[in-house]
């Protein structure tokens, strides 16, 4: 007796095909765009001790109070799946004296990420996300480095309506100071905001900005901007940034309201959003982090880099970007060593494996839109052009081989 249906867990989904040769395609011009800009491909694991992210994500924000998914090993050890993938490289970056490599070091990885959001469209609770890091040099042309290999890698990629906003938050030193203001001046005006902003004022003051409560909305109209109290040196960094990217033809706007939401960054941040996508709109996003290895307990180290949605980049794409290449050749039964011989050409071949009729297996062939079918006869091997129905016999792989060319 069959036993009742099972279903994935809520939030995940299943890559099936034509979509996972999408996927692979999408892998391959990543490889090849980070090569060329001299970034190795790095995996951590995919769970990691909760302080990672605790420490590393910050303890004050959704993705820690709210979205990870935390579990006890055997010996009661707190593990989460991994909701990021800034924390476990700079974790790695330390346990590994990659600052002992000359710098920066730069590093890009693929995976699954697990946060416990509610799903919706482009909205998951295991994606996949792209990201690349540089860490261990502030320059800020590293910042415009990594900016362009995303609008390079999205635009090679097909996304459609793609923005990318810009801000700069300052160093360590000016956010905190300018997160004192801040508080301050939210403080002044506590009752018109939202209670979940107010319950955060003193460890997180900077939601606010990210709030959709109107009264909250109003008052953080009014409040002083990060951008206006950057420091000489974080303001001329920015400026670094901009011309660089300027420069390099990248349209962008200044968002001073940009806050991500990771506490970890500092100076230039960024987020790229597609008009193609619904209310999830961020494609991909980053910024500079100097102070998160240092908080993972490694020595003082800047950073930069950025995470994209793959399901997002592919959904911004729609039906653009390359999907799987059809078989070119298809082989009826009986040629089950010639097929391995063409394939060891580089050909690509089907072979007829479900028990069909001639008739069948014709249109099959058609279906499969090969070019060439190879009909096993009893006195020989017969070669068929789909396009004109020609058919001539042909004696082994290197006359088939030779008439695809
Ligand atoms: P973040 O680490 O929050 O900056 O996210 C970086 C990118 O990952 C976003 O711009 C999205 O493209 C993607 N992303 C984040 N969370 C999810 C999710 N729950 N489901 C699908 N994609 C996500």
């Amino acid at each position: 007796m069959a036993g009742p249906k099972l279903q994935a867990p809520k939030g995940t989904f299943d890559v099936l095909p034509p979509e996972g040769e999408r996927r692979r395609a999408l892998a391959r011009a990543c490889e090849e765009i980070f090569a060329a800009y001299g970034y190795a491909y790095a995996e951590t694991p995919v769970f990691e001790d909760t302080e990672v992210f605790a420490r590393g994500v910050g303890e004050s924000t959704d993705i820690v109070q709210k979205e990870m998914f935390t579990f006890e090993d055997k010996a009661g050890r707190s593990l989460t799946l991994r909701p990021e993938g800034t924390a476990g490289i700079c974790r790695s970056y330390v346990e590994n004296g990659m600052h002992k490599l000359p710098q920066p070091v730069k590093l890009w990885y693929w995976g699954p990420f697990f946060r416990h959001e509610t799903p919706q469209a482009g909205r998951y609770r295991q994606f996949n996300q792209v990201g690349i890091e540089a860490l261990g040099s502030d320059d800020p042309s590293l910042d415009a480095e990594v900016i362009l290999i995303l609008a390079e890698l999205l635009e090679r990629a097909g996304a459609q309506g793609i923005r990318l906003r810009l801000a700069s938050l300052g160093s360590i030193d000016t956010r905190r100071a300018y997160l004192d203001e801040l508080r301050d001046f939210l403080r002044g005006r506590e009752a018109e905001l939202s209670e979940e902003v107010r319950g955060r004022l003193d460890t997180n003051p900077l939601r606010a900005f990210d709030a959709d409560h109107e009264g909250t909305r109003v008052v953080v109209a009014d409040a002083p901007k990060l951008m206006e109290s950057l420091s000489d040196e974080d303001a001329e960094h920015f400026e670094h940034v901009r011309r660089m990217l300027d420069a390099a033809g990248i349209a962008y706007e200044i968002d001073p309201s940009l806050v991500r939401g990771l506490d970890y960054y500092t100076r230039t941040v960024f987020e790229f959003t597609s008009d193609a996508l619904g209310a999830q709109s961020g494609v991909g996003g980053g910024g500079r982090y100097d102070g998160l290895v240092e908080e993972l307990g490694g020595p003082a180290t800047p950073g930069v880099g950025w995470a994209a949605g793959i399901e997002r980049i592919l959904l911004a794409a729609g039906e653009a970007g390359e999907g799987q290449s059809p078989p070119q050749v298809y082989v009826t039964p009986g040629g089950f060593a010639l097929a391995r011989e063409l394939r060891s050409r580089g050909i690509r071949v089907e072979l007829e494996q479900a028990g069909r009729s001639r008739k069948g297996q014709l249109k099959h062939a058609d279906r499969l839109g090969v070019g060439w079918v190879v009909l096993v006869e009893e006195d020989g091997l017969q070669l068929k052009e789909m396009a004109n129905g020609e058919q001539r016999a042909v004696a082994d792989a290197d006359e088939i081989e030779r008439a695809l060319r």
